[in-house]
């Protein structure tokens, strides 16, 4: 399809939205591992499911569409998406990563890849000069993630992003909590960009999978060989079930962050909540840089109870959104990172982070914000 579309029309009218063959209105499942060569001196386009399948094909298609890069891959996970992306790094490479990143790729780059020798030094990223002053002779790459988890942090992409390529570094987002929809990372010179599509894009939760969208087609083919490699691949009902959630994307991200940004003031107003974070108050620190960068404030607001006792009467009591690991969701899901997400880092380094005790997560799903508020006010009583 053309690329000059507005974004809420490419969301529907991706390419794969006919099926070419019977004008089915949705790509079929291609539920086989391998293809028949009906002529072996011209092997098939695909030939075994793990290199290529029609169905991942569409939905790699697709994000490399709304995402305006190269090509896209599907993966098992977020986490196998990021994990095969690192595997372009070699033993001895050294790399910049925002401190506050999430807490599997924390653990990943902690206590994997150092047995690989791949080295990591975490920086704040909202302060350039940190991000300077981490540069060593072995550095190859910067991996950035704005808004951060859980305490949306605002990370500046375009400066981020020219200064790796000034450097020779690769430069590589996590997307998650955006979204294309608001945010698109590579048009500011990103490298790489990378989803857990298992939050907003599939958006039902009922799908694990991952996403990486490369900028041009020579990191195109290196991502290629590694999916293949690996064989990290998202299989062929999940790659489905994945375009069916990511068709409503634009419809459900704008209905959540409206009551996203009402469920932030409220919380604001309140004198027993200590912090509330998200980029889209007036008193976010981040606020102007991520207003320059993305066209929306998303739908994960955290704030801070207080203590653990509050955060773990505000769970026991909430009725309607689910106590639960995760995001980005129909329904919405009120999460405790100091146990959940973020379980895996030391407690002092959690702290250091901002994430306490009393930190709580709140990604804002379809239901009446008023119903959503009423619910917090009684768990907080
Ligand atoms: C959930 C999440 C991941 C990991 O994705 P999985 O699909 O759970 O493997 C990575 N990054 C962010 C920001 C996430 O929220």
């Amino acid at each position: 399809m053309s690329n000059d579309k507005k974004f809420e029309t490419k969301l529907i009218h991706f390419g794969g939205e006919i099926d070419k063959t019977t004008g089915a209105s949705s790509v079929p499942i291609y539920q086989a591992s391998t293809f028949h060569h009906n002529d072996i001196f011209n092997p098939p386009t695909f030939d075994y499911s793990r290199s290529g399948n029609p169905t991942r094909q569409a939905l790699e298609d697709y994000i490399a569409l709304l995402e305006g890069g190269a090509r896209g891959f599907a993966f098992s996970s977020g986490m196998s998406a990021i994990s095969t992306t690192f595997m372009l790094f070699s033993a001895g490479d050294h790399l910049i990563v925002t401190e506050d990143v999430y807490g599997g790729t924390y653990r990943l780059l902690t206590s994997i890849l150092t047995r690989m020798n791949i080295e990591t030094t975490f920086v704040d990223m909202t302060k350039p000069e940190q991000v300077k002053a981490a540069l060593k002779p072995n550095t190859k790459g910067v991996y950035i993630e704005t808004p951060s988890n859980p305490t949306l942090k605002i990370t500046d992409i375009e400066f981020i992003a020219n200064w790796a390529r000034e450097n020779n570094l690769l430069s590589i987002l996590d997307n998650t909590f955006m979204t294309p929809y608001y945010q698109r990372p590579i048009e500011l010179g990103v490298d790489i960009v990378l989803h857990s599509a298992t939050k907003f894009l599939g958006g039902h939760s009922d799908v694990l999978a991952g996403l990486a969208v490369a900028r041009n087609d020579s990191l195109g083919r290196q991502l290629k060989f590694l999916q293949n490699g690996l064989g990290t691949v998202l299989g062929a009902q999940e790659s489905w079930l994945l375009m069916r959630g990511m068709k409503t994307l634009g419809a459900r991200m704008a209905h959540s962050e409206i009551s996203s940004r009402k469920l932030a003031e409220w919380l604001s107003s309140r004198s027993d909540i200590q912090n509330v974070y998200y980029p889209g108050l007036t008193n976010h620190p981040g606020r102007e840089i991520h207003e320059k960068q993305s066209t929306g404030y998303g739908a994960v607001v955290s704030f801070d109870v207080g203590s653990e006792e509050k955060a773990k009467q505000v769970l026991s009591k909430v009725e309607l959104p689910i106590v639960a690991v995760s995001l980005g969701a129909v329904e919405s899901i009120l999460s405790y990172p100091a146990m959940m997400s973020h379980a895996s880092m030391p407690r002092e380094v959690r702290l250091e982070r901002g994430i306490t005790d009393g930190l709580l997560r709140f990604s804002v799903g379809l239901e009446d914000i008023d119903d959503l508020i009423s619910d917090l006010e009684q768990a907080l009583k």
